[in-house]
C-alpha cells in the first residue's frame, strides 16, 4: 500500500475561507432580505486592462496560424517577457540578468515550490501573522519553523533577533494580512542578519505596486547585499488583475549559493533552473504576451489606474478607523487594512458581530497566525460604492455616542 506523507497530518485544517463562506451562507439563509457586503476577499475585482486584453487577442490569433503557432516555450519564460520584467526592475534602480528571472504561473506556486531546493534540517523563520502558504509548504516537508511575532508594539514589522539562528527567512512586504511595509533601514537589518547567518531570504513582493511612499523599497534588491542572499517572488495577480489569468515571476540571483552538509556549494539559480526544467513546462504564450503588455506604457497606466481605485477604497476604510479611534495598520501602501477588534473581542466573535449587525464580511485575523487572534482584515478590493456603504454601516455600529 502506498504510504502517504505523514507531514500532512501536521497541517492545521485550513478552514479559514471555507468557515467564512459557511457562516456567510448560513446568515444569508436566515436573513434573505439583508444585503451583505464582502470586504473579506483577497481577490481583485476590476477587469484586465485594454492593452492586456488586446495583447492576448493578438497572441491567440498567432497561435491559430501555422506560421506563428508556438508549442512548448522555454521553461524559464520567453525572453520578451523576461526583458520587460528586467525593465521594471531597472525602474527601481535594480539591474538583473535575464537568466536571473523565471516566469511562472504565480507567486503562490513558486513560494511553495522553492522549498524543493532546501534540505529538511534548516531552521525556517516565518512571521506571524502572514500569508499561510509559507507555513503549510514547510510543514509538508517537516522543517523546523520558528515564528517571529508581528504585534502592535512593533507595528507588525518584526525585526531580526540575533540570539536566534535561521537558515531561511520569509518576508512579505507589504504584508498580507497586515499591510505593514518595511522601510529601507529595516530591510537593511534583515539583509545584514541573513548575511551574518549565511541564510537565504525569501522575499514576497506581491504587493509592491501598492507602495506609494517613494522612500519605501519595492524590491529587496534595492538593499545592497541582497543580491547575494535573497530570492524575490512577485506576481501580476494583485498588480494587474491577473489572479485568474496566472502569471508571476521569481528572481534567483546568480550570486546566491547554498551549501551541502559536507560543505559543497551549489548555485541556487542553477538548482531552481533544474527544478523548473524538471517539473514545469512554462506559462502559456498568450498569457506571457498579456504579461508583457502590463509593462508597456499603456499597460502601466492601466495597472496604476487599478491600484489607484483600490487605494481610494483603502483610504475610505482607514479614514473610518481613524475617526473611530481604532488601532490599525496598512491601507497606505497596501490594499489591506488590519485593525484591532473593538471591545476586546476575538476575531471570530467580531466576524459574527460585524456580519450580524452590519452585514459586512471581513477576514478574522486568527486565520493568519496566533498574533492575529484579536485582529481583523478588511480589503480594498470591492467597488467604491460598496466600500462607502460598508464603512457607513461600520461607523454606525461602532461609533461611541
Ligand atoms: C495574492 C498573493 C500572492 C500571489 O499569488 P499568485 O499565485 O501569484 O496569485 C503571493 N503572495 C501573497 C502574500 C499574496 O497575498
Amino acid at each position: 500500500m502506498a504510504r502517504f506523507n505523514e507531514n500532512f497530518l501536521e497541517l492545521k485544517e485550513s478552514y479559514l475561507f471555507s468557515e467564512v463562506a459557511k457562516r456567510v451562507s448560513t446568515f444569508k439563509e436566515k436573513h434573505p432580505e439583508r444585503s451583505v457586503i464582502r470586504l473579506g476577499i483577497g481577490d481583485v475585482t476590476l477587469p484586465l486592462g485594454k492593452a492586456v486584453v488586446e495583447a492576448m487577442h493578438r497572441a491567440a490569433d498567432e497561435m491559430g496560424k501555422a506560421e506563428t503557432f508556438r508549442g512548448y516555450g522555454p521553461e524559464q519564460g520567453y525572453d520578451f517577457l523576461r526583458k520587460a520584467i528586467a525593465g521594471h526592475y531597472r525602474s527601481f534602480g535594480v539591474e538583473l540578468d535575464i537568466d536571473e528571472i523565471f516566469v511562472s504561473d504565480g507567486a503562490k506556486s513558486d513560494t511553495g515550490n522553492i522549498t524543493d531546493l532546501f534540505g529538511r534540517d534548516n531552521t525556517v523563520l516565518i512571521p506571524d501573522p502572514v500569508y499561510p502558504v509559507y507555513v503549510d509548504t514547510n510543514t509538508m516537508n517537516s522543517r523546523n519553523i520558528v515564528y517571529i511575532n508581528g504585534t502592535a508594539e512593533n507595528d507588525f514589522l518584526p525585526m531580526p533577533d540575533r540570539s536566534i539562528h535561521a537558515d531561511i527567512i520569509y518576508i512579505c512586504s507589504p504584508n498580507n494580512p497586515t499591510g505593514a511595509c518595511y522601510n529601507r533601514a529595516q530591510l537593511r537589518e534583515w539583509v545584514d542578519y541573513a548575511l551574518e547567518n549565511d541564510a537565504v531570504i525569501l522575499f514576497d513582493s506581491a504587493y509592491e505596486s501598492f507602495v506609494s511612499d517613494s522612500s519605501l523599497p519595492h524590491s529587496i534588491y534595492e538593499i545592497e547585499g541582497a543580491e547575494s542572499c535573497a530570492v524575490e517572488f512577485c506576481s501580476l495577480s494583485k498588480t494587474a488583475g491577473f489572479t485568474g489569468t496566472r502569471c508571476g515571476y521569481t528572481i534567483v540571483p546568480k550570486a546566491i549559493t547554498s551549501v551541502s552538509a559536507d560543505g559543497r556549494e551549489m548555485s541556487l539559480n542553477k538548482m531552481w533552473n533544474r527544478r523548473q526544467c524538471t517539473k514545469f513546462n512554462g506559462v502559456p504564450y498568450v498569457i506571457q504576451r498579456a504579461a508583457e503588455a502590463v509593462f508597456s506604457e499603456e499597460g502601466k497606466e492601466e495597472a496604476k489606474a487599478m491600484t489607484d481605485a483600490y487605494m481610494q477604497n483603502a483610504r475610505i476604510i482607514s479614514d473610518t478607523m481613524e475617526r473611530l479611534g481604532i488601532r490599525y495598520t496598512g491601507g497606505i501602501n497596501s490594499p489591506y487594512i488590519w485593525f484591532e477588534c473593538p471591545f476586546g473581542m476575538n476575531s471570530w466573535d467580531f466576524f459574527d458581530f460585524l456580519l450580524e449587525k452590519a452585514g459586512v464580511v471581513g477576514t478574522p485575523g486568527a486565520g493568519f497566525g496566533s498574533n492575529g487572534d484579536n485582529w481583523f482584515r478588511l480589503t480594498a478590493f470591492n467597488s467604491k460604492e460598496n466600500t462607502v456603504e460598508a464603512m457607513e454601516r461600520f461607523r454606525s455600529l461602532l461609533k461611541k455616542d
